[in-house]
């Protein structure tokens, strides 16, 4: 007689009863038959299924209670196909009440599935990788809860050690999945770091085996969860104060607020109530980790994803510290060049391994704004994420490429292509090696015209590699990073000390700050904002600023007072048309006259600038040239606005060219005018630190690029290499063209020139 359904707590009675079925022995396949028996019993459920995946990435019908039993062991769905397929490649839980009318249903006429209108289905998982799939069906349309859907993962996590131990598929088999994965394969993903690495994979998640899921002794358990933890936040300390970290300055505070996740209640409270239910304390650390999964899924706010994504890293410590030391990243033993593969990463989790051997990171998910890939970019390790792909195809020790700058990833190449990847990173170093040897040399034109070459940047570690770049200043400090990675809005004092500290850092080279660019794809933690429908056209930046003066203002007054006695150069970003500029100019006369006015030290010189980000403003340009002491092209959004085209849209990523006509046309007139004006124009989007656009740029007038402070040398290679009276002729002519993309006829123009590029 079913039961009530069955909530988690609910759990723990089909937890002993799946244990004592595990122990009672008999074959594998005769276990699975009666596993399923129990499992509809005690979830009200008219059918239970176990899919198990086969070579060739197919899951069959291994075991079922209420589907007919003749479709066993001759169902078979492709990962992907129907919905038990859906749920295989998402490694995701689904829930539907009418699942014979969503688009991915798979009838299977052998299994009289058409009398069952409601699906729920769980993956099977074990050590990150996809099993199988368990689920349950209802006559009835009806939704499953979210306890539900706990209670079946984590019987799911019971049934992952019966298929994983019990020989259910044979040796052979696995055998064959190998060779038929070991064909070459090249993955889309996006590009999180740029660079080349390659190596050896080493999936993140390997060594986590977890043999006891149900507890003999609740008590115990607890106290278990508690020691570990208290060893876990020790090492989190040792690791905050490793020497070889402090170079990374202000990253060393999102490892900080990382550690402030390990004690977050809530997390702590969920599995502690786990263990209640019945589980020992590393299965109750993997279920709260998949249900923390599961809500990911649900989250768009890339903030909040992260977050959970430093409780999957903490998660993921806190099993290595209850299962003992041998799995942790720095006891195993690593192959000498490691490709490091995983769903997500720790900022800390990524500093365990072996910085030495680290030479690429790939991940499911992740985002350029994930804790993890700032710090990865702080210390050079190409990243590349949102690759759910590679971890259900990567076979740990596969050899694998990982191309930061293309976004892709190319698993087990052949040997030809591993060669030329190999010349590509070598090439690279030795062009680094070169750049940094002509840090020291002036960035002149073979003809004598000076370009200034400036760096991007937005934490304190950026400002480290002004001198090691040989970039003359910043020429864009993007103040709303160090706000991105603390838990509240800073305070006018700690904003005063980071801008003065930055100063300090750039020993007077001169320092352009951006006023806050939140909004768009910038969200902060704190900051709720209303969603827009379109955010990056939406509530952002200035629009913000203007409309929350308080907020500028306090910036504004950190920024006076960070400046006493030097120069003080801001912008705004996003303005579309004058008088927004003219009333942001009002806020800082108010705020000098306040700072006057308390007799503090005043900057020696205030210049204030705007972002051309809109293309209205380029309507404005003798009133704009009239108000303003300098301009800067985001060409970033400015692109993206001027194209109609998300510059976050992979679909769109190669659509449209900077390298094109209208573009080119856009940039020669504005540099042309500024000239006029007499106004200083530079340009800051990324397209400054790509050689072959920076070539276009000097030939369309412009004379002050900034970029990430990476680009600098090859920027500066090029600059070194050309001729601008010849180059500035074929740009115009090159402007005038019905092309889309000009960007082959000037890679000719270089290549004929020999300018490096
Ligand atoms: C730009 O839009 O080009 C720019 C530099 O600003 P951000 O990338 O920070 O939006
Ligand atoms: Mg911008």
């Amino acid at each position: 007689m079913p039961t009530q359904p069955l909530g988690w707590i609910g759990s723990r009675k089909l937890l002993r009863q799946l244990r004592d079925l595990m122990k009672a022995g008999g074959s594998g396949q005769d276990r699975l038959d009666r596993v399923v028996r129990l499992i509809a019993d005690d979830m009200v459920a008219e059918v239970c299924s176990i899919y198990i995946m086969r070579a060739g990435e197919v899951l069959e019908l291994f075991a079922t209670w209420g589907l007919k039993p003749e479709a066993v062991h001759r169902t078979r769905l492709r990962v992907g196909e129907g919905i038990v397929g859906d749920v295989a490649s998402s490694g995701q839980p689904l829930t539907l009440s009418d699942a014979q009318s969503h688009p991915n249903f798979a009838y299977r006429p052998e299994t009289g599935e058409e009398a069952f209108q409601s699906m729920m289905g769980v993956p099977v998982l074990r050590d990150g990788r996809v099993l199988g799939v368990l689920a349950v069906q209802n006559k009835s349309r009806r939704g499953y809860t979210e306890d539900e859907v706990e209670a079946l993962e984590t019987v799911a996590m019971v049934l992952a050690e019966l298929v994983g131990a019990s020989g259910l598929i044979g040796e052979e088999e696995e055998r064959v999945t190998d060779t038929m994965a070991s064909l070459p394969a090249r993955l889309a993903a996006v590009s999180l770091n740029e660079g080349l690495g390659m190596g050896y994979a080493v999936p993140h998640e390997r060594g986590i085996v977890i043999r006891q899921i149900v507890a003999e002794d609740s008590g115990s358990e607890i106290e278990r969860l508690e020691r570990s933890l208290g060893e876990m936040l020790g090492a989190i300390d040792d690791l905050l104060r490793r020497s070889e970290l402090r170079g990374l300055g202000e990253h060393l505070e999102v490892l900080e607020t990382y550690r402030m996740f390990a004690e977050d209640r809530g997390w702590l409270e969920r599995i502690r109530e786990a263990i209640r239910g019945g589980l020992t304390a590393e299965a109750a650390v993997q279920k709260v980790q998949i249900d923390t999964r599961q809500r990911m899924s649900k989250v768009k706010d890339p903030y909040i994803r992260e977050r959970y994504a430093d409780l999957e890293d903490l998660g993921n410590r806190l099993l290595h510290h209850l299962l003992g030391a041998e799995g942790s990243a720095e006891a195993a033993d690593l192959p000498d060049d490691v490709v490091l593969v995983a769903r997500n990463l720790g900022p800390a989790e990524l500093l365990d391994y072996d910085l030495s051997r680290l030479r690429a990171v790939v991940l499911g998910e992740g985002s350029p704004t994930s804790h993890v890939a700032i710090v990865a970019r702080a210390l050079g390790v190409p990243v590349v994420g949102r690759c759910p792909d590679l971890l259900t195809r990567v076979r740990p020790g596969d050899f694998t490429v990982v191309d930061g700058d293309n976004g892709q990833v190319l698993l087990r190449p052949r040997l030809g292509v591993r060669a030329s990847f190999a010349d590509a990173i070598q090439d690279r170093a030795q062009r680094r090696a070169a750049f940094a040897a002509a840090r020291d040399l002036p960035a002149v034109t073979r003809d004598g015209q000076p370009i200034v070459l400036l760096a991007n940047a937005g934490l304190l570690v950026d400002m480290q590699q002004l001198e090691e770049s040989g970039a003359e200043g910043v020429g864009l400090y993007r103040t709303e990073v160090p706000f991105m990675v603390r838990d509240a809005f800073p305070d006018v004092t700690s904003q005063t000390e980071v801008y003065a500290k930055a100063l300090a850092l750039a020993k007077g080279r001169p320092v352009t700050f951006r006023t806050l660019d939140i909004g768009g794809d910038k969200a902060l933690p704190y900051w709720a904002g209303t969603p827009d429908e379109n955010p990056v056209m939406g509530w952002r930046a200035i629009r913000i600023g203007l409309d929350r003066p308080a907020m500028l203002r306090q910036q504004l007054r950190a920024l006076i007072r960070a400046a006493a006695g030097a120069e003080l150069r801001v912008m705004f970003p996003m303005i579309a048309e004058v008088a927004e500029l003219d009333r942001a100019r009002d806020l800082v006369d108010r705020e000098l006259a306040r700072h006057a006015a308390a007799g503090g030290h005043q900057p020696s010189e205030v210049k204030l600038g705007v972002m051309l980000e809109v293309p209205a403003l380029v309507w404005q340009l003798p009133a704009l040239f009239g108000r303003v002491d300098f301009v800067s092209v985001g060409s970033n959004d400015l692109f993206q606005f001027l194209f109609a085209s998300d510059r976050g849209n992979p679909r769109l990523a190669r659509r449209y060219d900077v390298l094109s006509p209208p573009a080119l046309n856009f940039l020669r007139n504005l540099s042309v005018q500024a000239d006029a004006a007499g106004v200083p124009l530079s340009l800051c989007g990324e397209m400054a630190g790509h050689p072959l656009d920076a070539l276009a740029l000097v030939g369309c007038g412009f004379r002050i690029l900034s970029m990430p402070p990476a680009g600098i040398g090859p920027v500066k290679t090029t600059i070194r290499g050309l001729d601008l009276v010849p180059l500035a002729g074929f740009v115009e002519r090159l402007s005038q063209l019905p092309s889309r993309s000009v960007r082959e006829q000037l890679r000719t123009y270089a290549l004929d020139h020999g300018i490096p590029i």
